[in-house]
């Protein structure tokens, strides 16, 4: 199984490689090759045996089963449900598939959970260090923190803006108690620490000086591993169960997960509703509207505002037949001109591949966390209640079970919740643990050669 850029100029690269390296040379994202078709899982094979068959598929022969398995039942074993991704009825023909049974009580630890383990084997074979960074807006960071905590051949650099992400969310990144994972507190916004990152990516001297990657959302190995639970949505409802999945979105990994697995031969037949916030571009562009480099509107759900949905171009790679050189052009000219219209070749096949899209407002989404509250007595967190409007105000034919996706725990939000159901959201018990450590995280100014300085300080990476 080799995988190649959705822009057409890189050569094509075995799992592993593409894995650690994330973006590929040419700026375009690597995809497989062709679709595996993998077995369905049976309904009672345990959620680490499924894993490990899919990310095995996508594997190809780099990497033993034995091995992945093996990853997969410890990156696992962390979450306090044993089947990971449990469903739960919360109508007539209507499920909530719960993705916040992981450390950091969000949906990105079980696709990160496994990355840890492949890098730190993958890098151990090697011989290799690498220093990983991200900035972080919320979840992201936690998860990645949590994930790598203790790892043997990572270091993981962290920078937030300080004062300017939630005291819950901040607590998953630097109450781990692991002397590899670093925080950066910046004086500044979260614009400002992604633009830090993209001047380090790009400084040459710096990547091979302390061996850097990043673990974002356009990582293949995160869509690989976030293709399981649709597979295991579909064995736990019945082979012949027709499903919508509707996936609060933002940049579109997850929804873009489900068509890996519905591709693979995973799902029976594939529908998506794609729910997003006031940041719609996700529905625009599905509309075949141009790629667009709007300004992110802050909202109640602040993990989906995103304007230019970075796993996008994975879709639009598919519905424009594969053709690289019309993916780059169209990026080309985004990047110069802050617009560009899709090819025209791909507009006509992406309303063909079975996603829909809607856009819900603050204001729906409390209401939806209200009405959530009356019916079930469940507290959701924001993202859940833009997907769960989604699914009630865009109602499905009469023979199709809804799934929708929640995406994070209530206590990931507690103003929100507070503010939208006039209840405190308390954390469970298993976050404890981070809330029983001491914080770490070092504050400074938002300036490149400041944080370029100490993260050569404190990288293991030796030069
Ligand atoms: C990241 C995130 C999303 C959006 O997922 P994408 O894969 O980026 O579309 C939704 N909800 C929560 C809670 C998240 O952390």
């Amino acid at each position: 199984m080799r995988y190649i850029s959705t822009r057409g100029g890189a050569e094509p690269v075995d799992f592993v490689t593409a894995s650690l390296a994330g973006l590929a040379p040419d700026g375009g994202l690597y995809t497989p090759q062709e679709f595996p078709t993998i077995d369905r899982p049976a309904q009672d094979e345990p959620y680490h045996v499924t894993a490990a068959r899919i990310l095995k598929a996508f594997a190809g022969d780099t990497i033993e089963y034995d091995i992945i398995e093996g990853l997969a039942a410890k990156a696992y074993g962390a979450f306090s449900h044993q089947s990971v991704a449990p469903l739960t009825q919360i109508g007539q023909s209507k499920w909530m598939m719960e993705l916040h049974h992981g450390p950091t009580l969000a949906f990105k630890d079980v696709a990160m959970r496994f990355i840890a383990q492949l890098y730190d084997y993958a890098l151990g074979l090697r011989g290799e260090r690498m220093t990983i960074v991200c900035a972080t807006s919320g979840d992201t960071g936690g998860a990645a923190a949590a994930a790598f905590a203790g790892a043997e051949n990572v270091d993981v650099m962290i920078l937030h803006p300080h004062n300017r992400i939630s005291p819950v969310q901040r607590v998953f990144m630097s109450a781990t108690g692991a002397s590899n994972i670093h925080n950066f507190a910046l004086e500044g916004d979260f614009d400002q620490c992604q633009a830090i990152v993209k001047e380090l990516f790009a400084d040459e001297q710096t990547k091979r000086r302390l061996n850097l990657s990043g673990v974002n959302s356009i990582n293949w190995t995160r869509i690989a591993a976030q293709s399981v639970y649709f597979a295991t949505a579909q064995a736990q409802l019945g082979a012949d169960a027709k499903i919508r999945f509707v996936v609060p979105s933002g940049n579109f990994g997850d929804a873009l997960a489900g068509y890996v697995a519905a591709r693979s031969g995973l799902l029976n037949g594939f529908e998506c509703h794609v729910a997003v916030n006031a940041n719609d571009a996700m529905a625009r562009l599905l509309a075949g509207e141009n790629l667009e480099k709007g300004k992110t509107t802050p909202t109640a759900s602040p993990a989906m505002d995103i304007q230019v949905p970075s796993n996008f171009e994975r879709l639009v790679f598919e519905a424009a037949g594969r053709d690289g050189g019309v993916i780059k052009a169209a990026y080309d000219q985004l990047a110069k001109e802050g617009s560009a219209p899709l090819p025209e070749k791909a507009i006509g096949p992406l309303g063909c591949m079975g996603f829909k899209a809607s856009s819900v407002t603050d204001a729906e989404t409390f209401v939806e966390m209200q009405k959530t509250l009356e019916e079930t007595g469940w507290q959701v967190c924001p993202h859940t209640a833009v997907g769960l409007h989604a699914a009630r105000h865009n109602p499905s034919e009469a023979d199709i079970v809804d799934v929708v996706l929640s995406t994070a725990h209530a206590a990931k939000f507690p103003e929100t919740v507070k503010k939208a159901i006039g209840q405190d959201a308390p954390l469970p018990l298993r976050a404890h643990e981070f809330t029983s450590r001491p914080e770490v995280f070092e504050t400074g100014p938002m300036d490149i050669s400041h944080v370029k300085e100490r993260m050569v300080a404190l990288s293991r990476v030796t030069a």
